[in-house]
């Protein structure tokens, strides 16, 4: 499970274990084939995959980090051992790019003083090219706003020149992140080498984290669209290329009129450096060929990745979504036992376990956008991401899961679910988290939400957070396995519906 989305200012660049109810009373007449497998799905079967996933050595998992491929390799070693078919052209695992850039050396020199990224600026890393600039002159372009109705370069040839510009507005009026984009842009098409930004909040960025300044993280794609490098300066710098002894009040004393010459003679070096990095996490996928509807596939899928370590910290990610990635081995492994028995689905398997999720769903954004399986005969994905706790919400009835975003595609699914439950697993599913309006956004924050976006029927299986979400403390310990193993079990058996039902699932509803 991911955090929400939030919106990042443009300068910054970027329970205890409860009880659990035992229920042993399923119908004896509503038992079928189903059971004989599903109930291979144990306690003691995902307690032994989680401690190993969610364990030490597996360093959080973080996604482009050795134990990430540790993770994948493990993974992948009991998908063989459980006879399944590599998933992806007779491989095991999909590799997709992922790129990170970091800071080599960033340094702006005006009359011989040099000013320091971190301190004295900062540069949009991501978008930034290597630069080494002198120039005798920095063009004042006020705003910067250039519209049918202002020209704030007032038609000055600015080419291969350094402007700089301010990116404020007046106390009270709320800073239009946009507006500074469409200045961006402006400057670019006047075919200028770097933008100075003096900015009103410059001066709080040797407060900020000096390590994240100087990495972009992993992030999705190349921005392959030139424009020119981009500085945001502190008033003080700006002041000095200004020739202005007091920086002060200068960002006021702007707002109020202060006229500066449009060309400003100084004397300015500005160099930028970084590396850009490449890297290929992966989603791993097993296959189990279906019998007489083998070109239909039913995915379950769940997130290995994690977080990573912090120093000498582990993020274990034992419920998030260590619990998930158990659960999907052990569910491919029940699946494949019935094959091997001569009970196989009539519909193809595709058990998934993707990578990138904490980093934004990235895995399963890169699978649906290069689907492995046609996704118009993708019949459903079953998303499971943190079924191995139990929420402050049902301390006291622990028998429960929520289900999201089960009836927003297909008017079938919900009915096949709430059978596999009633019949098998007696769990109290909750649809809380599943109402549009819910706060938390939970249908928009996992992978399923990929494969619902090409319109793919889906359920997300969650147990809802918790104090240890996203925290070292998300362990083993504190997971509930019998709880865990039922509620892979009401995957198993719904996917075990879906893969042999006669029809396809319809696809007949189109809800947020
Ligand atoms: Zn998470």
């Amino acid at each position: 499970m991911r955090v929400p989305v939030i919106f990042i200012c443009l300068l910054l660049v970027n329970a205890a274990q409860a009880q659990v109810k035992t229920t042993n009373n399923v119908p004896v007449e509503n038992k079928s084939a189903a059971v004989k497998y599903g109930e291979t799905i144990t306690s003691a079967a995902v307690s032994k995959q989680l401690h190993i996933i969610a364990g030490a050595g597996m360093e959080g998992r973080e996604t482009a980090t050795a134990g990430q491929e540790k993770a994948a390799a493990y993974i992948i070693s009991q998908f063989k051992a459980a006879g399944l078919q590599p998933g992806v052209d007779g491989k095991w695992e999909q590799y997709y790019p992922l790129y990170a850039d970091s800071l080599l050396n960033s340094t702006i020199t005006v009359k011989e003083k040099t000013y320091l990224y971190g301190k004295d600026f900062l540069s949009d890393l991501r978008n930034g090219v290597a630069q080494d600039l002198s120039a005798t002159q920095v063009v004042y372009a006020d705003m910067g706003i250039v519209n049918a109705a202002q020209d704030d370069y007032r038609q000055q040839d600015v080419t291969g020149k350094v402007v700089m510009i301010r990116d404020v507005v007046k106390k009270g009026m709320h800073r239009d992140k946009s507006n500074l984009e469409d200045k961006i842009k402006a400057a670019h098409d006047k075919g200028v080498a770097a933008i100075l930004v003096i900015s009103p909040s410059a001066g709080r960025f040797s407060a900020l984290n000096q390590q994240k300044l100087r990495t972009t993280g992993l992030y999705w794609q190349k921005d392959t669209t030139a424009r020119p490098n981009v500085y945001f300066i502190t008033p003080a710098l700006a002041s000095a290329i200004m020739g202005i002894e007091n920086s002060e009040a200068l960002l006021e004393d702007l707002d109020n009129g202060k006229k500066v010459p449009a060309l400003i003679n100084t004397d300015i070096h500005i160099v930028f450096e970084k590396a850009a990095t490449i890297l290929h996490p992966s989603n791993v996928l097993a296959y189990l060929e279906g019998t007489d509807k083998k070109d239909e596939v039913v995915f379950v899928t769940a997130h290995y990745d994690h977080l990573g370590k912090e120093d000498d910290k582990i993020y274990y990610g034992a419920d998030d979504d260590g619990s998930g990635t158990s659960a999907v081995i052990e569910i491919a492994a029940a699946f494949a036992r019935a094959k091997k028995a001569g009970n196989g689905p009539r519909r193809s398997m595709v058990f998934m376990t993707v990578s990138g999720e904490e980093k934004g769903l990235l895995g399963s954004r890169y699978y649906t956008e290069h689907p492995v399986y046609p996704l118009e005969r993708t019949v459903a994905d079953l998303n499971i991401d943190m079924i191995g706790r139990i929420d402050p919400a049902h301390e006291k009835d622990t028998n429960y899961l929520y289900i999201i975003g089960d009836n927003k595609l297909s008017s079938e699914l919900r009915p096949i679910n709430e059978k596999a439950n009633n019949t098998y697993t007696q769990l109290k599913l909750d649809y809380k988290y599943n109402d549009p309006n819910d706060p938390e956004g939970f249908y928009y924050r996992s992978d399923h939400y990929m494969f619902a976006q090409h319109g793919i029927p889906i359920i997300f299986y969650f147990n809802g957070t918790h104090a240890d979400y996203h925290a070292h403390t998300d362990t083993v310990e504190k997971i509930s396995y019998e709880l865990l193993a039922k509620r892979a079990r009401l995957v198993f058996y719904t996917a075990w519906d879906i893969a042999n039902r006669d029809r396809k699932l319809v696809v007949d509803r189109h809800e947020r």
